[in-house]
């Protein structure tokens, strides 16, 4: 039986996501979707890229106007949940109001992680997650000169980017030994490494943050941990988020790296499902349960809670993880889970930002990391899910094509 009232927590690319698909399986329930941010729902990946550009403005940002929540009968509300009641089924809200559910749709997202050092309360040192947070930054961008970037991760990257090319003297404080370490092979991260260098980003390596340094209030610039001192009118960090899973855990569900989740994206508790940056889950391309933050896995993971719950079969989920980046002219897309990786095979031209780095564990083809090459994205997207047994040697032979593969190795229809 399906359930008559659905509740979703969190109004961001999951819930929204999960709220439209509900309808469009043919759920005809209610369904109220709860979020504590002002405004429709809308997008994040822009927030570091082209709205920092001002190449498009926020109501572009979101997914939906006003008119679809009502003809699609989604409830909105603005608030903030305070609390989960598991046994009465209710949410209490922090206006002391609390609503029903019979099944309820964890999709709370993540937060920055803030660097706990000294001065990072000043005036001018700012994070990027939300909308609210962009038009902060942009007002800032336009009476800055100097700019300094904690961690080196997409965000980072994303933001050093657009403050280059506004004209700002960038420099990017990371304490690993490469870009992107955590998601790139090393091939890739040398090209970014190289790109950022040619656009006038100062990258330094092996640091970390010490502390920020300040004058009456207003950040001056930041300290090293080699005792380096940088001068800046800007500060923004990128290092990490945290999933908010508080509410989760203080309802006595398991929590560990996210609110933990089955195949089925089910948690404990078979009245409660979770989604997006917030859970941590199984996945058939992860060698242990994973917490993936990219708008595909928010999606995917969405249209399969909301399939399940308007009475389809449940499947495992078992989608393809694949990611974006946008940094300057480099367009990066990333098709598989690339971190254990133990041998590469390059296509294409590095020097001319033209190329695909082909990542491989244990002789199997695990992820496919394409700059400025998307023929070669969506061909490896196929492949990765078809396991055609494409080997190195293959790979490493002169005049080898993805795109070409992909066609020769594809079943009759
Ligand atoms: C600047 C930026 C750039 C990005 N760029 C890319 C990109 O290029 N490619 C890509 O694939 N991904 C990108 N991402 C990641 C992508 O946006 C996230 O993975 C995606 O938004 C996750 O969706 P979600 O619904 O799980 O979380 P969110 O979108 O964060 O939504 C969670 C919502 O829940 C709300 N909430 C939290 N707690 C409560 C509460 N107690 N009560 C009510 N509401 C609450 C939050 O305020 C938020 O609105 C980017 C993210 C950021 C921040």
């Amino acid at each position: 039986m399906t359930p008559p009232i659905i509740l979703v927590a969190g109004a961001g690319q999951a819930g929204y996501q999960v709220a439209a698909s509900l309808r469009q399986e043919g759920f005809e329930g209610r369904i109220t979707l709860i979020g504590d941010e002002p405004g429709l729902p809308y997008q994040r990946p822009p927030l570091s890229k082209a709205y920092l550009l001002g190449k498009v403005a926020a109501p572009a940002l979101r997914f939906r106007q006003a008119e679809f929540y009502e003809q699609q009968r989604i409830e909105r509300l603005e608030a903030r949940i305070v609390a989960i009641d598991r046994a009465a089924r209710t949410v209490h809200l922090a206006d002391g109001s609390s609503l029903p559910y019979e099944h309820l749709v964890l999709a709370l997202g993540a937060r920055n992680r803030v660097p706990a050092v000294p001065g990072i309360e000043l005036d001018g040192v700012l994070g990027i997650r939300t909308l609210a947070d962009a038009d902060t930054l942009s007002q800032r961008l336009a009476q800055t000169k100097r700019a300094v970037v904690i961690g080196a991760g997409f965000i980072g990257l994303e933001f050093a980017a657009v403050a280059a090319a506004r004209g700002i003297a960038v420099e990017v404080l990371e304490i690993g030994q490469r870009p992107m370490a955590r998601a790139l092979s090393q091939p890739m991260s040398a090209a970014f490494d190289a790109a950022h260098r040619g656009w006038g980003v100062r990258l330094h390596y092996g640091q970390g943050l010490e502390r920020v340094l300040g004058e009456q209030g207003r950040a001056t610039g930041v300290r090293t941990s080699t005792g380096q001192q940088i001068d800046a009118d800007l500060v923004v960090y990128g290092i990490g988020v945290l999933p908010n899973a508080e509410l989760a855990r203080d309802a006595g569900l398991t929590v560990d790296n996210g609110v933990r989740v089955d195949a089925l994206l089910q948690t404990d508790d078979p009245a409660i499902s979770a989604i997006g940056d917030l859970v941590c889950f199984p996945s058939p391309w992860a060698t242990a349960p994973i917490r993936l933050e990219s708008v595909q896995n928010a999606v995917d993971q969405a249209r399969a809670v909301a399939a399940r719950l308007a009475g389809k079969p449940a499947v495992p989920f078992g989608a393809l993880p694949w990611f974006w980046t946008d940094q300057g002219d480099l367009k990066l897309q990333i098709a598989g889970l690339s971190d254990s990786h133990d041998a590469t095979v390059l296509l294409g031209d590095a020097a001319q930002h033209q190329f695909s780095v082909l990542c491989f564990r244990g002789g199997q083809l695990i992820a496919v990391e394409s700059c400025n090459r998307p023929a070669d994205h969506m061909a490896s997207r196929k492949l990765l899910q078809r396991h055609t047994g494409l080997t190195i040697a293959q790979a490493a032979e002169p005049g080898f094509e993805l795109k070409a593969h992909e066609a020769a190795t594809r079943p009759a229809a």
